[in-house]
């Protein structure tokens, strides 16, 4: 495409989110409905796109009642008469694939995930307390956290249960690359590593629409947390070039219809403002490293801007301030050094 035609910022060609129990046509053929959810993020976005008579659902929302509520209008009232074909989940987290093993049972679908997401999926239901045991009690004290707080990271196993239905025993599997066809249309899957491991976002060239899940939003930094069993891992730069593929790879003024906030048009503006993001939170971060050195639980109020005491973005933040201690440490500009207060990051 002609650069003439790039976005130099983000429009937003739909001004107001579809109310719960409505859906609105984005496309033709292409529906955007709204689930609520019960944190300070209060909803995500689900679509449906025609898959001859029926709808191929692309994500679920939560499992909790008033997602389930939501659901019966959905089905009595804007999808009357047309029925669910599949579901195809982005990726694991609760808001995403929450209802997606009580929809399958219920209209005998299947769904269809990327290999990764739906082991993870599985993977935490194996052994919900696994977090609890060693070495992840340690791992979270080691980077200064207190015992109360580490409590809260290690219990997100059992949260997790609480949100997400029993995924079918059986999956379709999506891989990077697939072409997959809903009805007319056939989607380019594309995968991005970051947000969760092995997220599917699935790109129509002829509507000049991908269906982004987490992997780019409008308004929120979708979060890259290093995770305790990946504890060296580099989440961070996996999503930055997960970032700068998706800007090189798709047209400029594509929509992008994603799992929270409005559909947007701007892809590349976006990109490039959260890589700016990410980049600050590194500087800042080596800024405050050159004063003393700082544990991660030290770094969250550095990147945040403020202490956070809500359990459920504790969990968030202190994985985000790893992930970037993680790539600055990749790129040797810092070290991890013992003090009293715990593994810190030194400035070298
Ligand atoms: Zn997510």
């Amino acid at each position: 495409m002609s650069t003439l035609t790039m976005p130099k910022t983000l429009e937003f060609p739909f001004a107001a989110p579809p109310k719960i129990g409505e859906v609105v046509e984005v496309r033709p053929g292409i529906f955007w409905a709204r689930l609520a959810l019960p944190f300070r993020l209060d909803h995500v976005n689900i679509y449906f796109v025609e898959d001859g008579a029926g709808l191929a659902l692309i994500d679920t929302g939560i499992d909790n009642k008033a997602s389930r509520a939501a659901w019966e209008i959905l089905l009595a009232l804007p999808l009357a008469g047309r029925k669910l074909t599949r579901i195809i989940a982005t990726h694991f987290h609760p808001d995403h694939i929450g209802l997606a093993g009580w929809l399958c049972e219920r209209f005998d679908l299947e769904l269809a995930m990327s290999h990764t997401e739906y082991l993870m999926a599985l993977n935490i239901r194996l052994d919900p307390s696994a977090l609890k045991s060693e070495p992840y009690r340690s791992f979270y004290r080691s980077h200064g956290l207190g015992e109360d707080e580490t409590e809260i990271l290690l219990g997100n196993g059992l949260q997790y249960l609480r949100m997400v239905a029993p995924p079918p025993r059986t999956f379709l599997r999506l891989s990077a690359e697939d072409r997959v066809k809903i009805g007319e249309r056939t989607f380019e899957a594309m995968t991005g590593a970051g947000h969760s491991p092995e997220q599917v976002m699935l790109y129509s060239p002829a509507d000049n629409v991908i269906l982004s899940g987490d992997q780019i939003l409008a308004k929120i930094s979708p979060n890259v947390s290093v995770e305790a069993m990946d504890p060296d891992g580099d989440p961070l730069g996996l999503y930055l070039r997960s970032l700068d593929r998706l800007k090189r790879t798709l047209p400029g003024d594509v929509l992008v219809l994603p799992g929270h906030n409005l559909p947007f048009v701007g892809l590349g503006v976006r990109a490039d403002e959260l890589i700016a993001h990410h980049e600050a939170r590194c500087m800042a971060i080596l800024e405050a490293c050159k004063v003393k050195p700082q544990t991660v639980a030290e770094l969250v109020p550095v990147i945040f801007g403020r202490r956070i005491d809500d359990p459920h973005q504790l969990v968030f933040a202190f994985g985000e301030a790893l992930a970037h201690a993680n790539l600055i440490i990749r790129d040797g500009a810092a070290r991890i050094v013992q003090t009293p207060r715990g593994l810190a990051l030194e400035a070298v």
